[in-house]
């Protein structure tokens, strides 16, 4: 039977809670806002499928194998527009669906929760584009993608690396019919302090949040910002990683998942068959994409990684890299972020404080943020952002996006 004895031990991938026959296994909500299981023992038969499906208990060794490596942009311009970076999941996506296939990803559910989902019209795909900076949770996907399996239909898996490895862990087997899509993930943010914030944005609109775009690419792709958006999709608010609360706690690490900090998936050689990220060293990499719209890095790890990726190149421009030139600077492929020193405090005056409170004690707007959002501004205009990037990246390593 599953037993947490130290929260870092548990990416809440939730394969456990799926594996277990007698439904005694709950992922339920701790006092930070992230799930764990939550085992019913008066149920429990010791039958250790639960031990079976958990991806950090049986961790797998990482083993060098042959890669290949693309910069890709979708050409379509309203996809690429609504995607975080290149388009590179929707091209999957796309090609999937039109095989008759179904395609699991994260999306918002009415009350704004992020949970993952199945869609099976080409639609429908829209609302698992852009990522969304909490943790999503799996609901019944496991179980769903398995009876999709099983049926022979096929299925694009779409997650954070420990969803795809959890998933895998589950399955027990490989499918020829499963296609899996991991993002390189720096870290997942506790849920509760999304509604925090979401909660303070709502007072300040009368018409309500109906929708969050973590990277709205309005002011361009390499200045990332957040937008909220009304139910007519009418834009509330719009503000860069310097000035939102929301984006400058994620990107400081102050309210991430115990696991992240310890992560069990940061590697180059994955479980699943493609991994994408962003690329903002396009005009070095590949600069017939540099007009400032998003590309995508794609790493492709299998036989069927390679082959959809065939399939789906028509909708793409994209170029091949040696995978030394792709992979460098992508720290977070193969780092976990380092804990806040304030976390601990942080979290626990989530609990204490009114939203609006939390934020203006650890976020507050500043001289010195203004200033930083005022010289992104104008250099964007100017078009010298991309240089200001680079040298900051030269001097303090890839931290903002
Ligand atoms: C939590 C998180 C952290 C990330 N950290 C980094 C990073 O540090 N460095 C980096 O280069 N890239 C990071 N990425 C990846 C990056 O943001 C883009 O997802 C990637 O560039 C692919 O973009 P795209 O345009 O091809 O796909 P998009 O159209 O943006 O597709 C997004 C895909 O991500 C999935 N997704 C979105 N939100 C979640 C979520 N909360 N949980 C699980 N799956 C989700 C969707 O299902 C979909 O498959 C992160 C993504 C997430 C979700
Ligand atoms: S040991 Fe078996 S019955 Fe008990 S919680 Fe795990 S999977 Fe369920
Ligand atoms: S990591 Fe996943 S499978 Fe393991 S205990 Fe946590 S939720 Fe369960
Ligand atoms: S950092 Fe690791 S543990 Fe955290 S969500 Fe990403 S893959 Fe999972």
């Amino acid at each position: 039977m599953i037993e947490i004895k130290d929260k870092q031990d548990c990416c809440g991938c939730s394969a456990c809670s799926a594996a277990c026959q007698k439904n005694c296994i709950v992922m339920t909500e701790d006092e930070e806002g992230f799930k764990y299981p939550k085992i019913d023992t008066s149920k429990c038969i010791n039958c250790g499928q639960c031990e079976k499906a958990c991806p950090i208990i049986n961790k797998n060794e990482e083993k060098p194998f042959a890669q290949k490596g693309y910069v890709v942009q979708h050409k379509n311009a309203k996809i690429l527009k609504e995607s975080t970076s290149g388009g590179a999941f929707t091209a999957i996506a796309s090609y999937v669906i039109k095989q008759g296939g179904v395609v699991f990803g994260a999306t918002f559910d009415e009350k704004l929760n992020v949970v993952h989902i199945y869609a099976e019209k080409i639609d429908e795909l829209a609302k698992f584009r852009n990522s969304k900076y909490v943790q999503s949770d799996m609901g019944n996907s496991f179980r769903l993608a398995k009876k999709f399996l099983q049926s022979g239909r096929l299925v694009c898996f779409s997650g954070t690396p420990c969803q795809i490895e959890g998933l895998k862990c589950f399955l027990q087997k490989n499918y020829d019919n499963l296609i899996t899509i991991d993002v390189v993930c720096r870290a997942v943010p506790s849920p509760m302090i999304l509604k925090k914030y979401i909660k303070m944005q709502n007072k300040k609109t009368a018409s309500g949040i109906f929708n969050i775009r973590f990277r709205d690419k309005t002011k361009g792709y390499k200045y990332s910002a957040l937008n909220l958006y009304d139910k007519n999709n009418v834009s509330l608010y719009h503000n860069g990683i310097d000035t939102d609360p929301y984006l400058r706690a994620f990107f400081s690490n102050i309210c991430d998942r115990p696991s992240c900090y310890h992560c069990a998936f940061k590697k180059r050689y994955r479980e699943s068959d493609i991994t994408i990220w962003d690329c903002f060293e396009v005009d070095e990499m590949f600069p017939e994409a540099d007009n400032d719209r998003g590309a995508t890095k794609v790493l492709i790890h299998s036989q069927n990684g390679r082959n959809i990726f065939d399939k789906i190149s028509g909708q793409l421009i994209f170029t091949s890299l040696p995978l030394d030139k792709l992979l460098n600077n992508s720290k977070e492929m193969v780092c976990s972020v380092p804990m806040n020193p304030k976390r601990k405090e942080f979290l626990e005056d989530a609990k204490k404080y009114d939203d609006k409170e939390l934020f203006d004690k650890y976020f507050p707007i500043t001289f010195m943020t203004l200033f930083e959002k005022y010289v992104r501004l104008i250099s964007g205009e100017f078009g010298v952002y991309k240089y200001i990037r680079k040298v900051y990246r030269k001097l303090f390593g890839e931290r903002k996006r």
